[in-house]
């Protein structure tokens, strides 16, 4: 038989999908993979019952439905502080994953360095590998996950094409502050590098921390890919709609990779989500009033159960650490928590590229009595821990 891609051989499935299925196997409550257990505002499911009976059901325009763009360019523009042409600025995606995707392919020719902060995002490293890029690998030092100025110059000495920044960021919850993103900016100048922003959790910021759009700051629009994903947002992720936000030049070449890849993201759900979109500001103060409280009650259980954990600023995700219950692997104790303890989280090795093992991920966007389920169960973990050996 022929042999298949060796780009395969560097990564593995998706550990966070993978813990999804080790959660259903045990019963566990699910705080894994990250994703909402409640419904999007009503108006956006009447508008999908709408839309079923009078369409579109068929193409759209392969770059995002006119109506789409010009009301997430307007919504954006409000957000970044930045006019966005809706015609030549944008194109919409299947969820940031594709917008992620497309970004690398549109800057990245094989060979090509790009920076990654680690931990990070699983995906970044497999579109790193898919496009022939090689990832240079920076930090966050955790507990409070900064990086070192030093090691990021270093980085950028190797004249990378692109840095990716997630923020906020999953699997951290760290909210770059303007001064981070002003240090990132000026070596993204001076070394002239791209930044592709990954940007979904932009309104799941807590006070006082503030999301800060990396192409708003001065001269960075031009050499910034803004993706971002209207999953978190709406609390739609199984609708897969994101973004790609940059300038004219960079989006044509974009609009040429989507088209290729995907032809475009599903057209009812496009026409759908414009009720979202339409939603009136206070509709985002609510969100992040809302996250503010489940990360408190979420925090105030984990603090009841005794464990370590960093307090996150932004995004749903907090990061425990492990060490004082296990030297062992990271994997072996998130199979074990789930099936012994009944709450399923991510192992951190699978966001750190260096040695790193003593952090599991749970992320908290879920029903307050599924939280206070999971609360009660980790109450247990101690206990549970000193009778086995995990
Ligand atoms: N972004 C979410 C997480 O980190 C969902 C990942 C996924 O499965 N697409 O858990």
């Amino acid at each position: 038989m022929p042999k298949m891609s060796e780009r395969l051989n560097g990564f593995t499935e998706s550990i966070i999908r993978k813990m999804t299925r080790i959660a259903n196997k045990y019963g566990a409550v699910n705080l894994s993979q990250g994703f909402p257990d409640f419904d999007p505002p009503k108006e956006i499911k009447e508008e999908l019952i709408k839309v079923a009976d009078e369409g579109p059901h068929q193409y759209e325009i392969t770059w995002g439905s006119q109506k789409l763009r010009e009301a997430l360019s307007k919504k954006q523009r409000k957000f970044m502080g930045i006019a966005i042409d809706p015609n030549k600025e944008i194109v919409i995606t299947c969820g940031s994953t594709e917008a992620m995707m497309v970004s690398m392919m549109t800057v990245c020719n094989p060979g090509d360095k790009v920076v990654v902060f680690s931990p990070f995002y699983e995906n970044y490293g497999a579109d790193a590998i898919l496009c022939g890029a090689e990832p240079i690998y920076v930090p966050l030092n955790p507990p409070e996950f900064n990086f070192d100025k030093e090691e990021l110059i270093k980085a950028f000495e190797q004249r990378p094409k692109a840095i990716i920044l997630c923020n906020p960021s999953n699997p951290t919850g760290k909210v770059f502050t303007m001064e981070e993103l002003q240090f990132i900016a000026d070596l993204a100048k001076k070394y002239d590098t791209f930044v592709i922003t990954d940007e979904v959790y932009e309104h799941i910021v807590m006070k006082p921390n503030k999301h800060h759009y990396m192409a708003s700051l001065p001269g960075m629009f031009e050499r910034t890919i803004s993706c971002s994903s209207l999953s978190k947002t709406y609390a739609i992720t199984g609708w897969r709609i994101g973004y790609v936000i940059a300038p004219e030049n960079i989006i044509e070449n974009a609009k040429k990779v989507h088209d290729f890849l995907t032809v475009g993201a599903a057209a009812p759900l496009q026409a759908a989500i414009l009720a979202g979109i339409n939603l009136p500001d206070k509709y985002y103060e609510d969100l992040t009033e809302l996250y503010t409280k489940k990360r408190e009650l979420f925090l105030k259980g984990l603090d009841e159960a005794g464990l370590k954990y960093t307090k996150p600023e932004g995004a749903y995700y907090v990061m425990i650490d492990i060490s004082e219950f296990t030297d062992g692997s990271d994997v072996e104790f998130c199979e074990w928590l789930a099936k012994e303890v009944g709450v399923a989280a991510v192992p951190g090795s699978s966001f750190f590229k260096e040695d790193v093992n003593n952090y599991i991920r749970f992320h908290f966007a879920k029903n307050e009595d599924t939280l206070l389920e999971a609360i009660k169960r980790l109450k247990t973990l101690r206990e549970k821990a000193k009778l086995t050996r995990i």
